[in-house]
């Protein structure tokens, strides 16, 4: 027998109705939205596309850096895939990508008993000419330990920039290693340096390198930028802890090519009441070259398609529409998002709120939310629709994902579904980033979480206001 205050027609009393009236103020959900967004998170626990969408990507396209012809194959493998989800008005948007090729790398450590290293360029990296280079190593511990040098110190060198990158869940320790891998080499090369080679920003503990962008400061010489694999790191540390001045050989063909087209490829489940206001769902299509993407950004690809594809079968439209966008050269210079941000301001201010899945496929642990202060309710709304996924809630900071700092700098409330990094960086833009590093558990709970909040924010009656407008980046 339910309990007497859930059935109004018995007559409340007074006390009892001012009860009820706080709890529905603090209940900012209607209970259709909030059964429906639970209905539909259950049925994606129960099992989803998201595993077999990862898989198709990665096995009939596999690697996609921008400008490659698996960067050709997977626009048009997304062009299908979306369609045949159910998705609507699926189209393209043609956008120009730099396109750079890795060419062969060979590094050797040189003496009486060479060793060939384990090692990746890093992306936009300059080759070395045919005739290689060869040059002692200086190791530093860091860019301050870098910038502190005597430049007689290091011209003619070859830096090891050798930092650690330490494991987290939510990945904090790659936020305050990549400046290496950023600008290792335009500082080596400020003081002189020939080359520079990294310990890979990652936790891997086998021979498998990360490679990832680096960024040249184009006034002056561009050197070859290497990372080397944690045990090469570890062989080369070791020497030069025991009083060696090791040197290393480095073959490389590395080479800038013209810049090519790729594109965005968008999908929508069309909404019913407000169509032209938009709730978006981002993912980055494209992929280092060396493992088939399957974590950086596969699993983005699954979550957020699936979790489209899982409303459209509803059967019931939203309010607003919903859009999954699959942005272009994520990796190398945010092509697909710059070219996104360029719409008419009346189109972008009816950009609702969006949210990017770009950290792999570990459970959703924490909801973040960026939106203006008096829309902080409609975040615990959400919450408690996703709590029982195991996600906590975070605060109101959250950066939404790369693809999205464009439109989040312009204003648009973001949220981040933070999935557990904590393996993440072992495979992050190795060659071990395959698909089975993927769990189908964990992934239909990602599934879960995208789809409730995606169901949510295109059917509340409110929005989540606005955010203060920050500065264009130079960059
Ligand atoms: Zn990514
Ligand atoms: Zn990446």
């Amino acid at each position: 027998m339910p309990p007497p205050l859930l059935t109004p027609r018995a007559g409340l009393p007074a006390l009892a109705l001012l009860v009820m009236s706080a709890a529905a103020a603090a209940q900012p959900l209607p209970v259709e939205l909030r059964d429906s967004a639970a209905a539909l998170r259950d049925t994606a626990l129960a099992g989803t596309p998201a595993y077999d969408i990862v898989e198709s990507l990665t096995m009939e396209v596999g690697p996609r850096m921008a400008g490659s012809p698996g960067d050709r194959a997977a626009v048009a493998w997304a062009v299908a895939k979306l369609e045949e989800l159910g998705l609507e008005n699926v189209r393209t948007q043609e956008v120009e990508v730099p396109h750079w090729d890795r060419g062969t790398l060979a590094v050797t450590l040189l003496g009486e008993n060479p060793v060939p290293m384990a090692a990746t360029s890093l992306g936009g990296s300059v080759g070395t000419g045919e005739a290689g280079l060869e040059a002692r190593v200086v190791r530093v511990t860091g860019l301050e330990d870098l910038q502190s040098r005597d430049p007689e110190q290091i011209r003619g060198r070859i830096v090891f920039i050798d930092q650690q990158m330490q494991r987290a869940r939510d990945g904090r320790g790659y936020g305050e290693t990549v400046p290496i891998r950023l600008y290792g080499a335009r500082e080596a090369s400020k003081l002189g340096a020939d080359a520079v080679v990294i310990r890979s920003v990652g936790t891997s503990d086998n021979r498998a390198p990360h490679t990832g962008t680096q960024l040249y400061d184009l006034s002056i010489r561009r050197i070859p930028a290497i990372a080397l694999s944690g045990p090469d790191a570890d062989l080369l540390a070791y020497r030069i802890a025991a009083g060696d001045e090791p040197v290393l050989r480095i073959h490389s063909t590395a080479r800038q090519l013209p810049p090519t087209t790729s594109a965005n490829v968008i999908g929508e489940i069309p909404g019913r009441a407000a169509p032209e206001e938009i709730v978006l769902l981002g993912a980055h299509l494209d992929s280092w070259d060396l493992g088939t993407g399957a974590l950086d950004d596969g699993a983005g690809v699954g979550i957020v398609t699936a979790a489209a594809g899982l409303i459209g079968e509803l059967g019931t439209a939203p309010r607003r529409t919903i859009r999954v966008v699959l942005f272009a050269n994520e990796e190398f210079g945010l092509s697909g998002a710059r070219k996104y941000r360029q719409m008419s301001d009346e189109e972008f201010a009816n950009h609702v709120a969006g949210t990017e899945a770009d950290f792999g496929a570990g459970r959703v642990w924490r909801i973040s939310s960026n939106v203006a202060p008096e829309a902080l309710d409609l975040v615990a709304g959400i919450h408690e629709v996703l709590a029982p996924l195991g996600i906590e809630r975070g605060g109101n900071d959250a950066g939404g994902g790369a693809d999205l700092r464009p439109l989040r700098t312009g204003g648009m409330p973001v949220f981040s579904l933070t999935q557990d990094g904590t393996e993440y960086f072992d495979y992050h833009h190795t060659a071990n980033d395959t698909i089975d590093r993927i769990d189908r558990d964990a992934i239909d709970q990602n599934v879960a979480a995208y789809a409730a909040w995606a169901w949510i924010a295109a059917n509340l009656e409110r929005d989540f206001g606005r955010l203060a407008v920050e500065p264009r980046e130079s960059r």
